[in-house]
């Protein structure tokens, strides 16, 4: 049994497994880098050993100085997190070889799963649909327009080893094949080491829709449903939700089934998502298996009433889930809002930096999982994610608004964030409607990033750019003033009982 867990990772990840192990009693190892000595995960692990300088390839990503800090420190188990070292085989390989239960699945298994060719093949053999394309990796131009010419355009160039929607290249017309190719090589040779491109067909319009699943070293496997995530920037999620707005009963049965086959394709262990593209007629396609926790996990928590990091050790200890297909239901809905240290209105560029004062969220139906605290200095070096707010409500429409209400609450000075931007797609038409796909962000552009523009989504959004400007060109309010009444914006109701409208 598990007694002492080193959490090879950092940031709100590493402090949402600590809390877990706690409560399962047991021991926490943390590892920071240089620039996160002071990091809450550091204050809040039983005991915090320093593992190299800021860069992550010389802290988080050293696999010998983790795996040396395991042993100095007595850790029994390495839960690897997200992102970092979570999907890399040779680190899954490592712990074994040294006698360290890796919280995870098995080298093969995310070998099989990381190289997005080898799983489309496999997924094809276990009888799960993909998405049309080339079976093998491209070695020429000639071969890519020859292969586009059978998809048919417009049609996806992706790296195999794709990850963080880095590699990926859209494809509308013949003449962009040259410098699609080029430009997706060397990409994910530089981000994965590793240039193996291939091909596969555009889906128009589509939404991303992605199913938990838990298999435990007895053969049992189970999906604990689905998680919508079509609100995306440059390819990476912003915004998730459980239950997805549009998916059927029977098709989310056809989906759940299909993922299970997946992961027992693999014989796969331990939690992992089954990512599916679905089209407007609801076809759905396996994209691609992330073989570790996500990011989004704490809504299927919520609804699915799971701990899923506990779930992660009892499987790795060798116990049977005891949870069952049959009992599983989906109990109203929930909200995930990342709140990035990042400027929406400079192409959300990261925005480190010192948080000088935060005010969390708290009330019925709210978590926040985070990783900052005033006066802690946001590092450049790694992901800008700062903290997770998940929100439940007995339907939609109450997560919807109660997500509202808690990111009004949400503040944070010092950096610049994301916090009313996500506030605004909340109030943004298409996504209230339920119906957004993965273009919702850019088609929104207009009414999510410049804080008073307008079109037609909302006709509050109409009189409070009028107001402003009257207060702006009849007033002569200063620029100061007019930031103030910015900062102070939540929704037309405010405004309209401020300025006793
Ligand atoms: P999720 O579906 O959980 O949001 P993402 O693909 O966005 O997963 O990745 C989660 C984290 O891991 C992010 O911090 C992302 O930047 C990082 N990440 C994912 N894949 C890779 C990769 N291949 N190389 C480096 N970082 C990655
Ligand atoms: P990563 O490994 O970087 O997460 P994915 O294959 O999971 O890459 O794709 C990330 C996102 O890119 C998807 O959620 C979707 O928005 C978009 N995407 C990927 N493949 C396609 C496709 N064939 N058609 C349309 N959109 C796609
Ligand atoms: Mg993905």
């Amino acid at each position: 049994m598990i007694k002492k867990v080193l959490v090879a990772n950092r940031g709100e990840i590493a402090v949402r497994i600590i809390r877990s192990c706690r409560e399962m009693d047991i021991s926490t190892v943390a590892v920071y880098s240089d620039a996160d000595r002071s990091a809450l995960h550091v204050l809040y692990a039983d005991e915090a050993w320093h593992i190299g300088p800021s860069p992550s390839t010389e802290s988080y990503l050293n696999i010998e100085n983790i795996i040396r800090t395991a042993h100095l420190s007595g850790a029994d188990a390495i839960h690897p997190g997200y992102g970092f070292l979570s999907e890399n085989p040779d680190f899954s390989a490592r712990c074994r070889e040294e006698g360290i239960i890796f919280i995870g699945p098995s080298p093969n298994a995310i070998s099989m799963m990381g190289d997005k060719i080898t799983a489309r093949t496999t997924m094809t053999e276990a009888g799960v649909p993909v998405v049309p394309g080339t079976k093998d990796k491209i070695e020429s131009e000639e071969e890519a327009l020859k292969l586009i010419g059978e998809i048919g355009l417009p049609v996806m160039i992706k790296a195999s080893a794709g990850g963080g929607g880095k590699g990926m290249r859209l494809v509308t017309s013949d003449k962009d094949v040259t410098t699609a190719l080029r430009g997706a090589r060397s990409e994910a040779g530089t981000a994965f080491g590793d240039d193996s491109i291939f091909i596969e067909k555009y889906i128009e319009a589509p939404h991303h829709i992605e199913f938990q699943i838990l298999a435990d070293s007895h053969g049992n496997v189970i999906h604990l449903f689905e998680r919508e995530c079509s609100v995306q920037r440059r390819h990476q999620k912003i915004i998730e939700e459980t239950p997805s707005p549009i998916l059927t009963p029977e098709r989310r049965l056809q989906m759940g089934e299909a993922a299970i086959a997946a992961a027992k394709a693999v014989d796969y262990q331990g939690a992992g998502t089954i990512e599916f593209i679905v089209d407007q007629d609801l076809n759905y396609y396996f994209l691609e298996m992330n073989t570790r926790l996500q990011v989004e996990h704490p809504i299927t928590e919520r609804v699915v009433g799971v701990d899923l990091v506990k779930e992660q050790i009892h499987i790795a200890n060798g116990k049977p889930l005891q949870l069952r297909q049959e009992d599983l239901k989906q109990q109203g809905h929930a909200i995930e809002c990342r709140v990035y240290a990042e400027d929406p209105d400079n192409n959300f560029m990261p925005a480190p930096g010192k948080v000088t004062h935060i005010d969390i969220p708290y009330g019925v139906g709210v978590r926040v999982d985070g990783s900052i605290y005033e006066g802690f200095e946001i590092p450049l070096y790694y992901d800008p994610l700062i903290a997770k707010l998940i929100v439940w409500g007995k339907d939609r429409m109450e997560a919807l608004e109660r997500s509202r209400r808690a990111l009004q609450e949400f503040k944070i000075t010092g950096v610049k964030n994301n916090l009313r931007f996500l506030e605004r797609i909340l109030h943004a038409k298409d996504f209230v409607g339920g119906n957004y796909t993965t273009h919702f962000v850019e088609e929104n552009k207009e009414f999510l990033v410049n804080e008073f523009s307008c079109d037609n989504h909302c006709e509050d959004i109409v009189i409070i750019t009028a107001f402003m400007e009257y207060l702006r060109k009849i007033h002569k309010a200063s620029p100061k003033e007019m930031t103030a009444l910015k900062n102070n914006w939540k929704d037309y109701s405010r405004v309209r009982s401020v300025f006793k409208l």
